[in-house]
């Protein structure tokens, strides 16, 4: 299979949202929260990176990728290099980080990126009478909140959905939450045992994240992760 570049935008620094299609596919299937695997020979060696779909289903086919470019990486780069029209061959999507059935009240909490899949899923599933959701996005710097504006829009538009981010590198004018995704924890659980809690990021996060959230007892069962690295 093969991805096609129709259009890339810089929505922060180093980071670039993309919209691929899938020539010859009527309708490009896949539940939100998989991810694809893309690949490329380099310097005469095949690399091949995962990345989640941060696009709804049902958008014919066509699907959209959320990437950081990694300064000194092998493929990121690359990706940064395409233009409109270039293919990339890529393999099906695939991954078990998707929402549990039957869906319940959960909480979504990301560090960069990894608001990807979340994007997908909210998208996809958030509406009058859906679950309610709670995404937390954590960044460094304020020009690096991932899609502000359409989580804030949601908000607005759907009492279903809470929008929580939080700046780990403020200026001194923000006037939000400050610090790491793990100081908000309690914030963005509001006092709720019996949510499912989904973390999408950087290992580090992920892995303190999860001793947090059994040491708070919750039960496997309610916690799903995807490590990045
Ligand atoms: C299931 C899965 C889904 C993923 N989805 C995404 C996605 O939607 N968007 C995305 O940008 N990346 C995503 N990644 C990470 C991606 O696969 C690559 O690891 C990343 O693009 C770096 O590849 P590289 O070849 O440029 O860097 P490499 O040459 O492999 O260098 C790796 C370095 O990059 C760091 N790194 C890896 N991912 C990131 C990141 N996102 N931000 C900052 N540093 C990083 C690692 O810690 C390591 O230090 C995902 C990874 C997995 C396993």
């Amino acid at each position: 299979m093969r991805g096609r570049l129709v259009e890339s935008r810089d929505i922060a620094p180093s980071v670039r949202h993309f919209v691929f299609e899938v020539p010859g596919v009527d309708c490009f299937e896949f539940t939100p929260g998989q991810w694809i695997s893309l690949s490329a020979v380099l310097d005469g060696k095949e690399i091949t990176r995962a990345y989640s779909l941060a696009s709804e289903p049902a958008r014919g086919n066509h699907f959209e990728l959320c990437l950081n470019k990694v300064g000194d990486g092998h493929f990121s780069p690359y990706m940064f290099a395409l233009r409109p029209g270039d293919e990339v061959e890529m393999r099906a999507p695939m991954g078990t980080f998707v929402l549990r059935e039957p869906h319940r009240d959960s909480v979504f909490i990301a560090t960069g990126t990894g608001v990807a899949p979340f994007r997908s899923m909210l998208r996809a599933f958030l509406r009058e009478g859906s679950p309610h959701f709670t995404l937390l996005l954590g960044v460094r710097h304020e020009e690096d909140l991932l899609y502000r504006d359409e989580f804030a829009q949601m908000a607005l538009n759907t009492a279903q959905f809470r929008f929580l981010s939080t700046l780990s590198q403020p200026s001194p004018e923000w006037t939000g939450r400050r610090g790491r995704v793990q100081m908000h924890l309690e914030d963005a659980l509001a006092g709720r045992q019996d949510v499912d809690v989904y973390l999408c990021g950087l290992k580090a996060m992920v892995d303190d994240l999860r001793t947090i959230l059994k040491e708070r007892g919750f039960d496997r069962k309610q916690i799903r992760y995807e490590k990045y690295d």
